[in-house]
């Protein structure tokens, strides 16, 4: 067998390099591919990073594109600006099924190998059930689903000045959910809607921002001074809060809530409240807990040595409390490393990498200038310089992705 000597070892190198697939240009997938780019020499190993897009985007950001407080290209990066196509192969495709038994992917357009594979297709809405969600309601999901949202806002503004008898519940924005991106949008949409009444010559009073949320409190586990600063700060602009109220039927232009099953009309109404993994995770077999894949502390799928799974598709236990973290973009980066490290100990060998998560803290974004959360050991933060540790964090990643430039090109750097 050939052999080569890198970074001060001999290294044998078999006779076909091992294919390595990552599916889904998210933030796993992304620093994955980046990390394992910096593991192997393009001797060691065939890289490939498949996406239904040539761009990556950014899904923290998707609800100021919901909301329309962003224009659609500051959140969208061309994959090929960070990842050089000359060092992994660019696949645009969309990812169909894993055949895991066979080792191969089918996408709509081609088929491909792998040996190890990386999954990180992200999230997607969880209905609960709930009679009328898939069909009625929008959720910020994807670039395109968010541009939905914010043109139909919009088109309401637009039908609402040009029909003679408007239906007033046409300016109803109905939120289901009050978890982080149900605030975060929340926050977006008090800053919006003054510009669309001033753009559309309507009275703010002729719009209502509803949302609706089964738990008693919004954002839980939340320190409950910052859930005040949040609920006063939203409520102050217009939010208005439905909290302990389940949504129970979602209709065409109305929401059934509560146990005496008040209709609320609506002309826009947006679902934040659930998410589960891509549904192509379930459709290629692997088991799911709770709509997502239990992985072992390697990150692998329990029986697929050679499948990772990451991101929001994955559960990854805190040992400590015993329940999984709550997936967010902060793990998805940091699980890249862990990842990457152990492919590669996988190829050369070595002892493999358990994850372990190292909080950084939380901040949401409320809207213009307002932010809350936490930071480092349990720091609370509020306003203007909430909002700019919140940039600080987004800048952060830009830099970890596409270094200075990127920054550059796409950073936050002012608070309002
Ligand atoms: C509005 C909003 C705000 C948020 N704010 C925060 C925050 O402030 N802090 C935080 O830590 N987390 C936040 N989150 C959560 C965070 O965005 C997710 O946890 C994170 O994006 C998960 O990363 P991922 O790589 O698993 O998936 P994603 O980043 O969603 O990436 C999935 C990728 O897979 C691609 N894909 C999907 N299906 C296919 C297919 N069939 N074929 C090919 N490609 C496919 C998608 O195009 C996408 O590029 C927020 C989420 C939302 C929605």
């Amino acid at each position: 067998m050939q052999s080569y000597e890198w970074r001060g070892r001999m290294i044998s190198m078999a006779e076909s390099k091992p294919k390595i697939v990552v599916l889904g240009a998210g933030y796993a997938g992304m620093m994955t591919t980046k990390r394992l780019m910096q593991q192997f020499t393009p001797e060691e190993a065939e890289l490939t990073l498949v996406n239904k897009h040539n761009y990556h985007y950014q899904t923290t950001w998707l609800h100021e594109l919901a909301a329309g407080t962003i224009d659609v290209n500051r959140t969208r990066i061309m994959i090929s600006d960070v990842i050089s196509p000359k060092r992994v192969n660019l696949i645009q495709d969309t990812v169909l099924k894993i055949n895991k038994e066979e080792k191969t992917v089918e996408l709509e357009h081609d088929k491909i190998e792998y040996d190890y594979l990386v999954i990180g297709l992200g999230f997607e809405k969880a209905t609960f059930g709930i009679k009328g969600m898939e069909e009625h309601a929008f959720s910020i999901q994807s670039v395109d689903k968010s541009r939905m949202i914010r043109d139909h806002i919009e088109y309401q503004f637009a039908q609402y000045r040009n029909l003679p008898n408007p239906d007033p519940s046409m300016l109803t924005i109905v939120v289901g959910g009050a978890g982080f991106t149900g605030i975060e949008f929340l926050g977006e949409l008090a800053e919006r809607i003054p510009v669309l009444c001033k753009k559309y010559d309507v009275p703010r009073s002729d719009v209502r921002i509803i949302d609706i949320e089964a738990m008693d409190t919004i954002l839980p586990g939340f320190d409950p001074e910052l859930l005040t600063y949040a609920t006063d700060s939203l409520e102050a602009r217009g939010v208005e809060f439905k909290l302990g109220t389940m949504i129970k039927e979602v209709k065409a232009n109305a929401v059934i809530v509560g146990e005496d099953n008040q209709e609320i009309k609506a002309g826009t109404i947006v679902w934040t409240g659930g998410v589960q993994a891509n549904r192509i995770i379930g459709e290629s077999g692997f088991e799911l807990t709770k709509g997502k894949v239990n992985v072992d502390p390697t990150l692998r799928a329990p029986g697929h040595d050679d499948v990772y799974i990451l991101g929001d598709c994955a559960w990854v236990m805190n040992k400590e409390t015993g329940r999984p973290y709550p997936p967010t973009a902060q793990i998805a980066i940091q699980e890249a490393d862990i990842c990457a490290h152990n492919i590669k100990t996988s190829v050369f060998g070595g002892t493999l990498k358990e994850f372990s998560f190292d909080n950084k803290g939380t901040v949401a974004s409320l809207g213009g200038s307002d932010a809350m959360g936490t930071v480092f050991d349990g720091n609370k933060l509020y306003g203007v310089a909430a909002k700019t540790m919140k940039n600080v964090i987004d800048n952060r990643y830009l830099f970890l992705l596409g270094g200075p430039r990127l920054v550059l090109r796409k950073g936050k750097f002012r608070p309002f």
